[in-house]
């Protein structure tokens, strides 16, 4: 189902709670809604439609893919970036790196540790800086 976008600061700051079983259907919510607005997004946050979950929902290619409960393990190779935000105004300068490893659980709760470079990994630095509550 497409959800609405959030744009209220307050629920955007707020840290997003762990995803659990009984969250599922958030997921489907997430990637349809990303899925809506993809002509201008890469990714989306689960707190973007206004439920403080550890969900986030990116491109990659052709797909639309999940993580839930994801953590910034490590991070490489500092580079300014300009981000814009479906939920907040205008493009904001930003500190991102070119290679993190996260680790996070997949659609069906397994756990993984992967490392990602260049423009996924900057989508998920944007979309888990939102599971914290932080904006651009
Ligand atoms: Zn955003």
């Amino acid at each position: 189902m497409i959800r609405p976008i959030c744009k209220d600061p307050f629920l955007l700051s707020q840290k997003a709670k762990e995803m659990t079983e009984e969250d599922r259907e958030l997921i489907r919510d997430l990637k349809d809604t990303l899925q809506f607005h993809s002509a201008h997004c890469l990714g989306m946050a689960a707190n973007m439609i206004g439920v403080p979950k550890a969900l986030i929902a990116f491109r990659e290619g052709p797909l639309i893919k999940a993580i839930l409960n994801g953590e910034i393990l490590e991070k490489k190779g500092p580079y300014p970036a300009m981000e814009g935000c479906l939920s907040v105004s205008g493009s904001h300068s930003v500190t991102r790196y070119r290679e993190i490893r996260v680790r996070y659980q997949d659609e069906g709760f397994s756990e993984h540790v992967q490392t990602f470079q260049g423009l996924t990994a900057q989508i998920l630095q944007h979309e888990l800086d939102h599971c914290k509550g932080v904006l651009v």
